[in-house]
């Protein structure tokens, strides 16, 4: 298990755009792996490549802890209804706003083994897959929110609920 360094908010890194992924190497699948533990380790629910300091179109996504999911060059080509509710992330910690995001998203892209996939998210995972392939094209959630960011707060005796992406 390998952490990479999480980048935050005020890096020039997280406002650049992504190049796409043309072949998988033995240096992508480390990179890929690295990001899988760095997102478990943060508590988060999505990360993508570009916060921690790589520009590649790569997305990791786990919403439920057992179903991850690896994006490759992912483009949303469908959208469907809307949500509003709050959002973190990863490289913004202690921070939440309210953003509204579709309800279902059909995304494409490629998994590890550079097969194509179609990867269909309702609820939390729809939002999960447009946060994190805004942060490929170097957009923030604070950029889409509806409202000022407010700090995180949890009950007492609570690890909180949801996640950071
Ligand atoms: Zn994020």
């Amino acid at each position: 298990m390998a952490l990479r360094q999480i980048r935050y908010d005020g890096d020039d890194i997280l406002r650049k755009k992504c190049k796409e992924v043309k072949e998988m190497s033995e240096r992508t699948l480390t990179l890929i792996q690295d990001m899988f533990d760095t997102m478990y380790d943060a508590d988060g629910v999505g990360l993508a490549a570009p916060q921690v300091g790589v520009l590649k179109r790569i997305v990791v996504i786990d919403v439920d802890g057992e179903t991850p999911y690896v994006l490759v060059n992912p483009v949303i080509v469908e959208k469907e209804g809307q949500q509003t509710g709050d959002e973190g992330c990863l490289s913004l910690p202690g921070k939440v706003a309210v953003v509204t995001r579709p309800n279902r998203v059909v995304c494409k892209c490629l998994n590890a083994d550079m097969e194509e996939v179609t990867i269909e998210g309702e609820g939390l995972l729809a939002r999960a897959i447009c946060h994190e392939v805004d942060h490929l094209e170097g957009i923030l959630y604070k950029d889409v929110a509806s409202e000022p960011l407010r700090d995180v707060e949890y009950p007492e005796d609570s690890e909180g609920e949801g996640g950071s992406r």
